[in-house]
């Protein structure tokens, strides 16, 4: 592991003999078999500790998701941020104030719904997921929708939306119009974090999350 006993000593070991980057492979782990998992406590052992990608260098903590496992409604974000990786919970600082507001707004709240992110790791200094660490998160995300079996995924901002649509498309042309993928229908809308730069795009999400509520409220009880 990256943060093992002596790291510091040997890099500077190798500072001082003059080399000036080092490559380190990331131990292996078994890869997910797809529909493999009961439910999601033994999906989050199986993730314990994970290696699969470079986060796992520099993580706190895994933040694996949370919210009511039988849920209808699925919100998925980018990553997580200082505060998610200090306390292992998605959305609790700045950004999952505002979300928490929309989802009461809706009329639910975020013990009804359930929150996870793209990557579960995160990003040193905040920079965005890349599509490697994206690449080995997936697998983790759809067995959790798999598990879930949401009737909506609310996909907040560019990156949520492509990993869960499996497309390059823009937010802006993908935003406020429903798509299906994974037995789901999904509703790609902005990011909490960027309505908090541009709080004009507030009635934008606000009209989709009407469209969300309003789907939920004239669907048929979950079997
Ligand atoms: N916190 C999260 O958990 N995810 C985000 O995308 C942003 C903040």
């Amino acid at each position: 592991m990256l943060d093992r006993p002596g790291l510091s000593e040997e890099l500077e070991f190798f500072r001082d003999l003059g080399f000036q980057e080092l490559f380190v492979s990331t131990p292996s782990a078994p890869d997910l078999v797809a529909g493999s998992m009961p439910d999601l406590a033994s999906l989050e052992r199986f993730l314990a500790g994970c290696p699969r990608c470079k986060l796992s260098g520099s993580r706190t903590r895994i933040v694996f998701g949370a919210g009511n496992p039988r849920a209808d409604l699925m919100f998925v974000g980018e990553a997580p941020g200082r505060e998610e990786d200090e306390q292992g919970l998605p959305f609790v600082g700045a950004a999952g104030g505002l979300l928490t507001k929309i989802i009461e707004a809706m009329g639910t709240t975020r013990d009804d719904v359930y929150i996870v992110n793209t990557v579960r790791c995160r990003p040193p200094d905040n920079r965005n997921p890349e599509k490697d660490e994206v690449a080995a998160c997936r697998p983790f995300l759809e067995e959790q929708i798999r598990l879930i079996v949401p009737k909506v995924i609310v996909t907040l901002g560019a990156f949520a939306a492509q990993a869960v649509l499996g497309t390059d498309a823009a937010i802006s042309q993908l935003r406020g119009r429903w798509q299906l993928a994974h037995g789901a229908r999904v509703m790609p809308t902005y990011h909490p974090a960027f309505l908090l730069r541009s709080p004009k795009h507030k009635k934008d999400v606000w009209e989709d999350m009407q469209k969300v509520r309003d789907h939920l409220a004239g669907g048929s009880p979950k079997s």
